[in-house]
């Protein structure tokens, strides 16, 4: 088996992980006690960027920890971003005619949309992939718009959890297949380039930000001097 497809297997491998911990935690946790509920699906989606990080060879660094930290505390910060949300929009959500049994599921909405875009973001810190920022944020503006369409309807939150994931953990394997490959074989993930012996942070060719520990870059190539010999004509 060659480590091409071994990069493969894991990446689907940890995909599925992801997709079934959120379907049972979506299933049994979530319904019965929603504030562990959220509490889990944070620390499933660390565990799933942590495998990306791992399976890429991602360097160690605050760019790593940080989304890490993000999605743990999913949990706390969707919460206490939620209750500040329909706080402070209510006022002006009713003034501009708002119903007011729709007040709660648009900051609610709001919020959680915003959350997405700093999701996105940090994904895009771990990772310096464009496509996994925008991967995140479509799949939480879809949620956004699913709670708001049928807010507190168990199917619906269930189902939004589990494409949420799998859309999420999907685009994370993606990318960590990618630059897994292009950290072993020393090639930039985005323009094929050679970036071994590059130390600078970005690829000489497309400035992408390289993220990932390539054993080859680390070690700069040593010019070979080859004794050149003048054969000094007569
Ligand atoms: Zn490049």
């Amino acid at each position: 088996m060659s480590e091409r497809t071994t990069v493969v297997r894991s990446a689907v491998g940890i995909w599925l992980l992801g997709v079934l911990g959120a379907a049972a935690t979506a299933h049994w946790l979530l319904p019965a006690d929603p504030q562990a509920g959220l509490f889990a699906l944070g620390l499933l989606c660390m565990a799933y960027t942590l495998a990306a990080f791992v399976l890429a060879r991602r360097e160690a660094g605050l760019t790593a920890l940080l989304p890490l930290a993000w999605a743990a505390g999913f949990g706390m910060w969707l919460p206490i971003g939620q209750d500040f949300g329909v706080e402070t929009m209510a006022p002006t959500m009713l003034e501009w005619g708002v119903a007011e049994s729709m007040v709660g599921p648009m900051a609610s909405a709001a919020v959680l949309f915003v959350g997405g875009v700093a999701s996105g973001a940090m994904m895009y810190l771990g990772t310096a992939s464009a496509a996994t920022f925008w991967h995140v944020l479509l799949l939480t503006a879809l949620v956004a718009g699913a709670s708001l369409s049928h807010n507190d309807n168990p199917t619906t939150t269930f189902a939004a959890a589990i494409a949420w994931h799998a859309g999420v953990a999907g685009s994370l394997m993606r990318w960590a297949s990618h630059a897994a490959w292009a950290a072993r074989t020393g090639v930039c993930p985005r323009c094929q380039e050679d970036i071994r012996g590059v130390t600078d942070g970005s690829c000489p060719s497309c400035k992408l930000t390289l993220v990932c520990q390539s054993p080859a870059r680390l070690v700069r190539p040593v010019p070979t001097e080859q004794p050149v010999r003048h054969d000094r004509a007569a």
